[in-house]
């Protein structure tokens, strides 16, 4: 099955992906992990987008899209394989489309203000890079890290304007892909708030695996 992960950013697709690829079987396939690789290994679309980056601009979507064909084709993706974080746009979408099949997009439904509260509530040592959460994982003493002692901070991504940002912009270009798939028959949604093991379940009914 080639599944695609539908989310906002903070909704858990990447958890989700970590358990759905034991259960299918079929790898995960990041286009951030594959820009770093082809950037990494130098391949010709890597140098490609390396000129992009390193002029300060993005990698235009056709790059991206030649990775990716290269990656679904290797062998470990014949039977499938679960994209997360792409596509973004519609524009992408239909780009996809001409490269692969998509059998379901599967989207994970978690409101803004959840998810507001799972970002903003993150603390992080920046010394032994231990996590924590002001309400679900807290640590012993507020504000100090459990492992090394050493202060708890806020990651400049899980700023509250930041994360606001980057919910705009995901309703703007990234949810009308849930129409998208729709029209195509695509298209299941699951709720992302019950916890990771109840999420889990709902996916594992939805893709009836
Ligand atoms: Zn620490």
């Amino acid at each position: 099955m080639n599944l695609i992960l539908l989310g906002a950013p903070g909704a858990g697709k990447g958890t989700l992906a970590a358990y759905l690829i034991d259960k299918m079987g079929v790898p995960s396939v990041s286009t951030g992990n594959i820009l770093r690789e082809a950037v990494k290994n130098e391949t010709k679309l890597g140098r490609e987008a390396k000129q992009y980056m390193d002029a300060g601009k993005l990698v235009p979507d056709e790059v991206v899209i030649g990775m990716l064909e290269e990656r679904i084709a290797q062998s470990d993706c014949q039977n499938g394989f679960i994209l997360d974080g792409f596509p973004r746009t519609i524009p992408q979408a239909e780009a996809l489309d001409r490269i692969a099949k998509i059998d379901c997009a599967l989207s994970l439904e978690v409101p803004d203000e959840v998810i507001e509260g799972r970002m903003t509530g993150r603390r992080v040592c920046l010394k032994c890079g231990a996590t924590y959460h002001v309400q679900n994982m807290p640590p012993k003493k507020e504000g100090v890290c459990d492992v090394c002692g050493d202060e708890l901070v806020i990651r400049k991504d899980d700023a509250i304007d930041v994360v606001r940002d980057r919910l705009k912009t995901f309703h703007a270009q990234t949810e009308p892909l849930k129409g998208y798939y729709g029209d195509q028959g695509k298209l299941k949604s699951i709720d992302g708030t019950q916890g990771i093991h109840q999420t889990v379940q709902f996916a594992v009914q939805a893709l009836e695996l």
